[in-house]
């Protein structure tokens, strides 16, 4: 049986307010409605990662609130360990505050709280008991938490799955301790300081594999996906589905991804497999609900 997959980042509560426009400074306004989503990249990707059948366990912190209780009840029913969640009594959970106007366009204002609360002590002493098999990580936690993590899975031989997402400068330190980097393609311009929008994608994969991970992958959207390993270039062209909400389609690549890597597949058969699961994620509302599971992606893939 596969081992465990370590997955690292946010678990946050996306607070989301449905307006006719966004309010002026010192101005209330009156919504129209109100909805609120478990977020966070780490925790999608934990739980994407779980659906395709991956025992999943996650590091991240919370505070010891409402939002906090909640987040680790739904990722605890999706079967993920949620055990090495830090929780801390004097720091919130994550939220991100969004307001979403009737011509959608929308603010966010995000507040990491107890994700960059979480100590590198904490890392380093869940990465040493639970072992995993496989690390997978979105650029959320500190870069100390990061450099913990990823310094005992080189110490121990154990893949990294690295998502540099949200872009961040810093996160560039963190690639030579990377087995599989992957990224959209705004933040692989963002990484090689890339101005031309219209910048091949096979280019884009090239100059990143010089950043120093040893393969790299990045996420096109509707055009699929393109992996690097070595000599070996993939193109998987994108699945033909109709799209109504892209939020949540990286993570949910990401976590299928990792999750068939660690059953062993080959790189290519977890780019096709994370294509199909990505796009299957567009095709419904929300992150986390609209998140495949093995069945659906297997489904997909064998056009019944
Ligand atoms: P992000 O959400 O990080 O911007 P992408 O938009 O590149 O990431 O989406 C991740 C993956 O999800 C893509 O590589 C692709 O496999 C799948 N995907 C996303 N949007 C679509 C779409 N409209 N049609 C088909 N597949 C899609």
């Amino acid at each position: 049986m596969a081992g465990t997959v370590l997955v690292c980042g946010a678990i946050n509560t996306d607070l989301v307010a449905y307006v006719d426009r966004a309010p002026e400074a010192g101005e209330t306004i009156t919504g129209r409605s109100f909805e609120m989503h478990g977020g966070g990249k780490g925790a999608n990707q934990a739980v994407a990662a779980a659906r395709s059948g991956a025992t999943a366990c996650m590091l991240g912190g919370v505070g010891r609130d409402d939002f906090g209780d909640a987040r680790r009840a739904g990722l605890a029913a999706e079967g993920i360990d949620t055990t090495r969640i830090q929780v801390f009594d004097d720091v919130s959970s994550g939220v991100a505050l969004i307001t979403v106007e009737a011509s959608g366009e929308n603010r966010i204002s995000y507040i990491p709280a107890a994700t960059l609360a979480v100590t590198p002590e904490h890392a380093r002493e869940t990465v040493e008991s639970v072992r995993p098999a496989l690390v997978l990580s979105a650029n959320e936690l500190s870069l100390a938490c990061h450099q913990a993590v990823f310094g005992w899975a080189n110490e121990n031989d154990v893949p990294i799955v690295f998502n540099v997402a949200p872009y961040s400068d810093e996160a560039r330190k963190l690639l030579p301790m990377v087995d599989t980097l992957v990224v959209n393609r705004g933040e692989a311009r963002a990484l090689l300081d890339e101005d031309d929008e219209n910048c091949p994608a096979e280019e884009l994969g090239r100059g990143l594999v010089s950043l120093g991970a040893t393969r790299v992958v990045v996420t096109l959207g509707e055009d699929g996906v393109l992996g690097i390993s070595g000599d070996e270039l993939v193109h998987v062209a994108g699945a033909n589905v109709h799209a109504v909400d892209t939020t949540g389609a990286g993570d949910t690549f990401c976590g299928a991804f990792a999750a068939r890597l660690n059953e062993g597949a080959s790189f290519e058969e977890a780019l096709r497999y994370g294509n199909v699961a990505g796009a299957l994620s567009v095709t419904k509302h929300g992150a986390q609900p609209s998140i495949p599971t093995r069945t659906e992606v297997e489904r997909m893939r064998s056009g019944s």
